[in-house]
């Protein structure tokens, strides 16, 4: 794991924080281009009533916007936590080189968690992913959050 991942990670874990505190699952990502943040998401599914609006799918638009590109090359993905199988297959429309993500997602994680989407041999084009940095923060941002809202007696 190198360096530059762990401090990128810490930046899509401030993303995952924000969605925290408004009530959102916290997931958050960032796209790293050229050692530069290009785009920043975190998960808005709550606010917006939309299930698509996971802070992958917003980070990726984010990017390909500001580059001006839909091909994410050479753009790595940090994620906190393992994508589902919407924004995994986004990651290789987009052809982004590189994912790594903090925690293993036990509901919907589809690299090999749950499904297989980004392991599977594609014959256009392959992520490379890294999955367990900063795990547990990650981790405990999710287990802290669903424990509240057991606490709280909301829909899980
Ligand atoms: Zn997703």
């Amino acid at each position: 794991m190198a360096l530059d991942d762990e401090k990128f990670m810490l930046e899509a874990l401030a993303e995952a924080k924000k969605a925290f505190a408004s009530a959102e699952v916290p997931v958050g990502a960032v796209l790293v281009y050229q050692d530069t943040i290009i785009g920043r998401g975190h998960n808005l599914v709550e606010q917006n009533q939309n299930a698509a609006h996971h802070a992958e799918l917003i980070c990726l638009q984010e990017g390909a916007k500001k580059l001006g590109n839909w091909r994410l090359l050479d753009c790595t993905l940090y994620c906190t936590l393992e994508p589902c199988p919407m924004c995994a297959g986004a990651m290789a429309l987009f052809r982004i080189k590189r994912l790594v993500y903090g925690a293993p997602d036990l509901r919907h994680g589809a690299n090999g968690t749950v499904f297989n989407v980004l392991n599977s041999p594609h014959p256009i084009h392959q992520v490379e992913v890294e999955g367990g940095c900063c795990a547990e923060q990650a981790k405990g941002l999710m287990k802290e959050f669903f424990g509240l809202r057991r606490k709280n007696g909301s829909i899980v």
